[in-house]
């Protein structure tokens, strides 16, 4: 695997390595300045992935000091979890959507109480007990590939990140989280796009505990803000760089339809709860069943199996209906 690639002069990927995740990688984005440079996602806080980055600097002939800028696509771990440790190294101002920025700065992200809440979360849709104990191990791992850090500023839609040679326009893609931006660059028409469009995998939307509102009608709709786009050269945050966009948003949006058709299917005749209906759908293209799912991938399927509940919700398409606070769904 290329570590380093020149995308064009001045717009580095470097791919950083995420141990033991089926993702293998994560891209990050090296954009060259007249003042420093711009790093776009960080790779996340453990050892491996930090010796990697370094190391690419050092291959690059550059220092921490010449990064001026870190822009997280999103905060999940792998793209957020080294932004505290190279804005401490290099002094770099680290920016993030103002939504995201928003949940950092409010959540019980850096305490315990995000377990608790999650555990409480499964509980009423229907996990079993005996799911839970494994879970919480999982979170704690996750918790770790974070290292903490306060952004220095929020971003919005529009927005225009100027580096002095590029400019970087935020476009607002809530869904997969829900202050993810992509950055596009319209004199190379080149966009980077996180993890909202990735040319092979379907980018993970859910409901969970620290989730609200209906994540995948705002992805759908995320999608169709990029439509529109004249785009040359896709840069996701994994896997390989693309050149159809309008395909992969068609691929993109008859795969949920076909996902919330699947799901209709398992409650037209008796209501369910979200762990129920999880385990009577394919998963990762019908190649596994759901016995054979670990446990973090069987919490991943319900949190998933929800948010399409929920854009059904929202579309009068399935009702809601808490027994015994436990919360079922029945197609009308
Ligand atoms: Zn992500
Ligand atoms: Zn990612």
């Amino acid at each position: 695997m290329n570590t380093i690639s020149e995308i064009i002069p001045g717009i580095i990927q470097v791919k950083l390595p995420l141990k033991d995740n089926p993702l293998g990688y994560v891209n990050t984005y090296l954009i060259q300045g007249t003042k420093g440079w711009t790093l776009i996602d960080t790779g996340w806080n453990d050892q491996e992935s930090f010796e990697a980055f370094s190391k690419a600097l050092e291959i690059l002939g550059l220092t921490f000091p010449e990064i001026q800028l870190i822009i997280p696509t999103h905060i999940h771990p792998d793209h957020f979890g080294l932004a505290g440790k190279i804005k401490g190294l290099s002094g770099a101002e680290l920016a993030l959507h103002e939504v995201d920025k928003f949940i950092i700065d409010s959540s019980d992200m850096w305490t315990g109480n995000i377990l608790y809440e999650m555990q409480e979360w499964l509980r009423i849709n229907g996990v079993p007990d005996n799911h839970h104990p494994e879970n919480e191990d999982i979170s704690m791992d996750a918790i770790n590939l974070f290292a903490k850090a306060i952004p220095d500023r929020g971003l919005k839609h529009d927005d225009i990140v100027s580096t002095g040679i590029f400019d970087l326009q935020v476009i607002w893609t809530p869904g997969h989280s829900p202050g993810h931006i992509c950055l596009y660059e319209p004199t190379t028409k080149i966009l980077f796009s996180g993890d909202h469009i990735l040319p092979g995998i379907t980018p993970n939307i859910s409901i969970h505990a620290e989730s609200h509102g209906n994540p995948l009608g705002d992805y759908l709709d995320s999608l169709k803000l990029l439509e529109g786009l004249n785009m040359e050269l896709g840069l996701p945050a994994h896997e390989e760089t693309y050149t159809d966009l309008h395909g992969r948003i068609e691929q993109l949006f008859a795969h949920h339809k076909s996902r919330k058709q699947e799901i209709l299917g398992t409650i037209q005749n008796e209501s369910k709860t979200a762990f129920q209906i999880s385990s009577r759908i394919t998963w990762m293209a019908g190649e596994i069943t759901w016995d054979e799912l670990g446990p973090l991938d069987r919490r991943i399927a319900v949190t998933e199996t929800l948010a399409h509940l929920e854009a059904l919700r929202v579309e009068n398409r399935v009702n809601k209906i808490k027994k015994d606070d436990i919360v079922f769904y029945k197609a009308p």
